[in-house]
C-alpha cells in the first residue's frame, strides 16, 4: 500500500497534510527516512514510525452499536443523522459501514465494520444468519397468528416468509414477543405482523447470529467487538 494512503487512512491528516509530514522527514520505515508518499510499504512486515513513534496499523475495525431511534443505518445522508455520524473520528477514519439495515425508528444491535468479506457472510441470503428482534405490537396475537408467523406468512408483495421462531417475552402479555428470522427483506418484521393485522409499535434487534447486543450499551453507545465475539462471528 502507498505510504501516503496508509497514513491518511490512519488519521494522520489529509493526503496534503501527510505530504507535509513526509517532507519534514517525520516518517521512517525500518529506520530509513521516507519522504516520497508514493513509496509502497507493508505494514505487517515493516516497522513504520512517525517522529519515532511506532505506528500500529490495523486494516479492519469491528464495532457493535446500540442504535438509537431517529438515526438511519447508512454511512452518510444529506438530511438525516446516520449511525456513522455517531462514531468518534478515531474509529470513523477506518470507514466502517453498517452491516444490514434497521429502520429509522428501530433500535438495538447494529454491527459496523469495514471488512467487506465478513459483512457479506452475515448478509448473504445463502448463509441464513438468524436475527432476533424484540417486538411490541398493538394487539395480542392469537395462537393461529403465532403458528402462521412461525410457518411463514404472505407479505404484501406476495412473498412467503421462511420459518421463524416466536416466543412471548413478558409472561402471557401477548403484545410483547421475540421473533427470530433468517431473512432480511425490506421492513420484514413489520410486514410479517402486518400480514396478521397487527402493527409494530416498537422494534429492537437483540442478536445477529452469535453476536448479542451488550446490555451495558446505552442507545447511541458503541464498542469494539471482543476477540471472542469476532471469532464466533466468522
Ligand atoms: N424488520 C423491520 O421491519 N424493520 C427493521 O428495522 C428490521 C427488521
Amino acid at each position: 500500500m502507498r505510504v501516503d494512503k496508509l497514513l491518511a487512512n490512519m488519521g494522520y491528516g489529509s493526503r496534503k497534510e501527510v505530504k507535509k509530514l513526509l517532507k519534514k522527514g517525520g516518517l521512517t520505515v525500518n529506520g530509513e527516512v521516507v519522504k516520497d508518499g508514493k513509496v509502497h510499504v507493508d505494514p505487517d512486515n515493516e516497522q513504520i514510525e512517525i517522529f519515532g513513534e511506532v505506528v500500529e496499523y490495523r486494516p479492519y475495525i469491528y464495532l457493535m452499536m446500540n442504535k438509537p431511534r431517529g438515526v438511519i443505518s447508512a454511512t452518510e445522508d444529506v438530511s438525516e443523522p446516520t449511525v456513522v455520524d455517531l462514531l468518534q473520528t478515531e474509529d470513523a477514519i477506518y470507514e466502517p459501514f453498517p452491516v444490514g439495515r434497521l429502520d429509522k425508528d428501530t433500535t438495538g444491535l447494529m454491527f459496523l465494520t469495514n471488512d467487506g468479506k465478513l459483512a457479506h457472510q452475515l448478509t448473504s441470503p445463502k448463509k441464513k444468519v438468524d436475527k432476533t428482534y424484540r417486538v411490541h405490537i398493538d394487539a395480542p396475537l392469537t395462537t393461529e397468528d403465532k403458528e402462521a408467523l412461525e410457518a411463514g406468512v404472505i407479505l404484501d408483495d406476495g412473498y412467503k416468509t421462511k420459518p421463524a421462531v416466536l416466543t412471548y417475552t413478558d409472561g402471557d402479555l401477548e403484545t410483547r414477543v421475540r421473533l427470530t428470522i433468517t431473512e432480511g427483506k425490506f421492513h420484514q418484521v413489520k410486514r410479517m405482523f402486518q400480514a396478521c393485522g397487527r402493527k409494530v409499535v416498537e422494534l429492537k434487534r437483540e442478536r445477529i447470529g452469535t453476536l448479542h447486543l451488550d446490555p451495558e450499551l446505552q442507545p447511541g453507545e458503541y464498542r469494539e467487538l471482543t476477540d471472542e465475539e469476532l471469532e464466533s462471528l466468522r
